[in-house]
């Protein structure tokens, strides 16, 4: 059978988590508070959603931002720590490169008296006492959901799937994309309704391995291949590169994450079959006012922020309350989503194309 990668379900698999109700961004507050993001290169997200919404979500609140990235140097990441616990920082937000060095960094704030949120990524072992993500369990049973789905609806007969994971050496969400995906891809596996030929794991989400560590993939399976389960946009990129080379690009569910510009124009032009939409301004704004509750000592609560316990087998002992929002399937039918939730403008989403 010829597949086509463009996906346009109906009813395309959604999120088990809930949506929260709209946080209150009505607190001011005065203080300052330092943001430090992970690196530029593992995905765009960071320069294109998070830096930006961070510090629109705390300027608006009446906070000084000092919103930083550590281009995936750790010992910079550590360094813009320490000048900015030393700078006089009320809080810090972190979205760390791996979990000990975020922990590390969590240790020196603590003994400053510098309250911490870990940011998108949760520093197991650390001592941050909020985390705010997204469910990154059910982004992986979304991704790998929205894969069957899309090749059920061509009525491919037991296709064959690569996964491509991100960075499960250094970051538990990948750990978690993971896991999600095997939920519902191994079931199937085992009943002999797909086959698994491969899952390989682009260490440290250097996007730079991705082409390399899917052509091998790829090459050991006889470029026999249907679907692949790549991490994020970014890899799902270096994937679409490297179906180029035999002609496979457009014939091969690819998934993805972030809604990149660059993952959503390979969704429009039917390279890859989904991106998963996180909503970052939620993201965002939970954290900015987590911040503001953390600076005037209030209940989090009171700005309407809804906390669980973040429970993870090998999460750490100590209490962590956390947000965890929904994500979003985004496939050919529904790009439009990403410009009515105003993270994209059309502009932004066309541009060269
Ligand atoms: C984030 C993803 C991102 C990946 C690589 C993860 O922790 O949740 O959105 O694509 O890191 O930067």
């Amino acid at each position: 059978a010829d597949i086509t990668a463009a996906c346009s379900l109906e009813n395309p698999p959604t999120s088990e988590a809930s949506a929260p109700p709209p946080v209150d961004t009505s607190a001011q507050a005065s203080g300052k508070v330092g943001v430090i993001l992970p690196d530029t290169t593992s995905s765009t997200r960071y320069e294109l959603y998070d830096a930006p919404l961070l510090t629109e979500a705390l300027t608006n609140a009446g906070i000084e931002a000092d919103v930083q990235n550590a281009q995936g140097d750790k010992n910079k990441f550590t360094s813009i720590a320490q000048s900015m616990i030393g700078q006089g920082v009320d809080v810090l937000i972190i979205d760390s490169i791996d979990a000990a060095s975020g922990a590390g960094v969590e240790q020196a704030a603590d003994e400053a008296g510098v309250d911490v949120i870990d940011y998108d990524r949760v520093n197991l072992g650390g001592s941050a006492p909020y985390y705010v993500s997204f469910d990154n369990q059910d982004v992986g049973r979304l991704q790998a959901q929205t894969l069957v789905d899309c090749l059920e609806a061509q009525d491919i007969d037991k296709p064959r799937i690569i996964m491509m994971n991100g960075g499960t050496d250094v970051d538990n969400n990948a750990v978690l994309f993971a896991k999600g995906a095997h939920e519902v891809l191994d079931p199937l596996d085992e009943a002999g309704d797909i086959e698994i030929v491969s899952e390989a794991t682009v260490k440290g989400w250097d996007v730079e391995n991705a082409a390399p560590t899917f052509n091998q993939a790829l090459t050991a399976a006889g470029g026999d291949v249907q679907g692949v389960l790549a991490a994020n946009d970014d890899i799902a990129n270096a994937v679409i590169g490297v179906l180029k080379d035999p002609g496979l690009d457009g014939h091969v569910v690819v998934t993805g994450q972030d809604a990149s510009v660059e993952g959503l124009q390979n969704v429009i032009t039917g390279q890859q079959s989904l991106t998963i939409f996180k909503d970052v301004t939620l993201e965002a704004t939970a954290a900015a006012q987590l911040a503001i509750a953390l600076i005037q000592g209030t209940d989090p609560a009171d700005a309407g922020i809804v906390l669980e316990p973040f429970e993870d087998p090998e999460a750490p002992s100590h209490d962590l309350q956390a947000v965890l929002l929904p994500a979003q399937v985004i496939t050919q039918a529904n790009v439009q989503d990403i410009i009515d939730a105003g993270a994209l403008t059309v502009d932004e989403l066309c541009a060269g194309i």
